[in-house]
């Protein structure tokens, strides 16, 4: 707790306005406490282990999820030093298994942040093959191998004891404890595996770099219940046979790459350089054998992903071909460097199986619509939001609103009366049941929390009194709060619909239409998905088009992106599940106005997730959610408002 104090009131100051200097030595600070807590971590860990205290869990997981997050992790890390990092899971790995995924996660962090610690050019490679199957149980093994300072023989066994190291003088250099491998080992017992280790590493793959080292580890799983994967179902979309070229300098990226693509059953030619590659596309030109996807390294020797790109751009045969560009790090000026060359996907490395088939299937999709025949929506290209049909839907309807939020009365009022639509607003429940004497509506919108009485009270209570006059009113539920079990809620209190908030003017319009007859299927009780991660026509749309107001309100936002992030960091931290269900609530509320649908989706899962007080992954979404906020931030100071949208 005093760790999170200091850590999360130094993160807080960074967000401050401050001189260079002020900057710099709160860097040191940070810097300094969060090596400082994970040194009590493992003191705190080896201890509960020493105590015979530590016991690990038994849950389902997802293998790949956990690799891929904790590889993720060291992105950056590795990439600043120019490290490649890779991963390759072997097919007839189960990916559902019982175990401990945070322990594993554990282990993995301190072999994957010894090999970059310890390697200074060349890559680390996280491997995982099977080793033997039975009914219940797979038994896996796991290496890591680097091309690093490598550990010399008579210091091999020793490292694996506690506070020890290879040599005295790298705790000068890197820092460290020397607990980190006795944990370990530790931990890999106590979840039925060996540890053990060689070097030089026998298995590395290139010629940079110094002897390597290869740390082994296998651990006994239980098999999970198989969960019906993307991969099977392909969204519709058929990969087997499809050509794609790969082009990456880094030999085992070249291998992991083709094997994942073979095994989805597409057509992979790997080459080493961007010369092969233009050479290789040409070959093929106008042949069954042309491509239609290229898979790019950024960084390479010689032609780098970027001029290929651009060549494959200008080349007048070759404008078809989907580009991907995979880099191992996430830098804005690569970003937009992929803007401006049209290519719609950008990789961070190391790419998990799953994010490369979603991406696959995204850009496919994406490249479909664009032909016209995907079901993918063009609005936000096509830069002009769909006037709201104004008066189309014709019929005189008259809906009564309860609402207690202000701006969001004031929001569904102009949406509806767009549609030239009679409304009657009121402020809660209560109210609602009061106007229904008074007046007829076809239609209530009603929202779910409200003071003096909610919308569940208050539908009952008008469904009550229906009993006796025999009438009927669609009632339609609008919330924030689109949780697992809330539609059955909703249902069982009389509620024929359910719009989620931030409302979509196209939902809204279609929920009411189809239950009042004009339409014939109503939508579907879920927040819509739209691959786009900004959604300006959305945006727009929900401040009725007003470009002034919606410039206000983003200028608003972008000052609380950092109080409402230290928030929840602090909340996570201190593994507050019902303080993070508020506050990524909360957060969700704002982004959605924004038509943010990605970062939307990431403060919708933290909020589920402090809500079934399920927190093992909080800290990773956070990750991504402040990943996506950034881009948010980077969107609209760089978008401005003037002719955008
Ligand atoms: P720490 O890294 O905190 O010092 P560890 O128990 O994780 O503690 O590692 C103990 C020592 O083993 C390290 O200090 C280093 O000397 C050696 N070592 C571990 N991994 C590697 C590696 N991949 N390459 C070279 N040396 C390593």
């Amino acid at each position: 707790t005093p760790m999170n104090g200091i850590i999360g009131m130094t993160e807080l100051a960074l967000d401050t306005a401050l001189t260079p200097e002020q900057q710099e030595y709160l860097d040191a600070v940070k810097a300094s406490a969060d090596s400082l807590l994970t040194i009590i971590n493992d003191i705190l860990d080896f201890s509960k282990i020493e105590a015979g205290k530590l016991e690990v869990e038994s849950i389902d997981f997802g293998l790949r999820e956990v690799l891929g997050t904790a590889l993720h992790a060291f992105g950056l890390r590795a990439s600043g030093k120019g490290l490649e990092l890779a991963c390759r899971v072997l097919p007839d790995v189960p990916d559902d298994l019982i175990g401990d995924p945070g322990r594993l996660r554990q282990v993995l962090n301190n072999l994957v942040g010894n090999a970059v610690k310890f390697t200074e050019a060349g890559e680390v490679v996280v491997g995982v093959e099977k080793l033997s199957e039975d009914e219940t149980d797979v038994e896996l093994h796991f290496r890591v191998s680097d091309t690093g300072i490598g550990i010399p023989e008579e210091k091999q066994r020793l490292i694996f004891g506690a506070f020890t190291q290879a040599d005295g003088s790298t705790t000068r250099r890197y820092g460290g404890t020397g607990l980190g491998l006795a944990i370990s080992s530790k931990l890999i017992e106590l979840m039925g595996g060996r540890i053990w280790m060689e070097s030089p590493s026998k298995d590395r793959e290139t010629e940079v770099g110094g002897p390597g080292s290869t740390f082994h580890f296998t651990v006994r799983f239980g098999l999970g219940k198989p969960t019906v994967r993307r991969d099977d179902s392909g969204n519709g979309i058929d990969l087997r046979g499809l050509r794609v070229l790969v082009v990456d300098d880094n030999g085992t990226n070249r291998r992991i790459l083709e094997e994942m693509l073979s095994g989805w059953e597409m057509r992979p030619t790997v080459v080493e350089s961007g010369e092969a590659a233009l050479a290789e596309l040409e070959e093929v030109l106008g042949t069954d054998e042309a491509f239609s996807m290229v898979l790019l390294d950024a960084h390479m020797p010689g032609m780098d992903g970027f001029s290929l790109a651009d060549h494959i751009r200008r080349h007048p045969d070759l404008d078809g071909v989907t580009i991907m560009m995979l880099s191992s790090s996430d830098r804005k000026e690569d970003v937009a460097r992929c803007d401006a060359l049209g290519i719609s996907t950008y990789l961070v490395k190391p790419v998990t199986q799953s994010d490369l088939f979603d991406a696959i299937v995204d850009a496919l999709t994406r490249c479909d619509a664009e032909r016209g025949t995907g079901a993918v929506s063009q609005r936000v290209k096509d830069g002009e939001p769909e006037a709201a049909a104004v008066g189309t839907a014709g019929k005189a309807l008259k809906i009564l609103l309860a609402e207690d939020n202000p701006i969001n009365r004031k929001l569904a009022v102009t949406l509806l009366r767009k549609r030239n639509w009679q409304v009657v607003a009121v402020a809660d429940g209560k109210e609602a049941v009061a106007a229904l004497d008074q007046e007829d509506f076809n239609l209530i919108l009603m929202d779910i929390q409200m003071p003096e009485m909610d919308g569940l009270e208050a539908t009952e209570a008008i469904r009550r009194r229906e009993e006796k006059t025999g009438k009927h009113i669609p009632i339609v539920a609008m919330t924030a709060h689109a949780m697992k079990g809330d539609r059955e809620k909703y249902l069982e209190a009389g509620m024929e619909g359910y719009v989620s908030k931030p409302m979509k003017p196209e939902t809204l319009y279609g929920t009411i239409e189809a239950l009042l007859g004009s339409r014939s299927e109503p939508d579907d009780f879920l927040p819509e998905t739209s691959g786009a991660s900004i959604d300006l026509a959305d945006a727009l749309d929900a401040v009725d088009g007003d470009k002034e107001l919606l410039k206000e309100l983003v200028d608003v936002f972008l000052d609380e992106i950092p109080r409402h992030l230290g928030e929840l960091r602090g909340l996570i931290e201190q593994g507050d599940a019902s303080g993070i269900e508020r506050e990524a609530h909360s957060l969700k509320g704002s982004v959605g106005n924004f038509g943010a649908k990605a970062a939307y989706d990431l403060a919708y899962e933290l909020e589920r997730m402090g809500k079934d007080s399920r927190l093992d992954s909080a800290v990773e979404v956070f990750g991504r959610l402040e990943q996506e906020m950034e881009r948010l931030r980077v969107f609209f100071n760089m978008r401005g408002w003037e002719g955008n949208a």
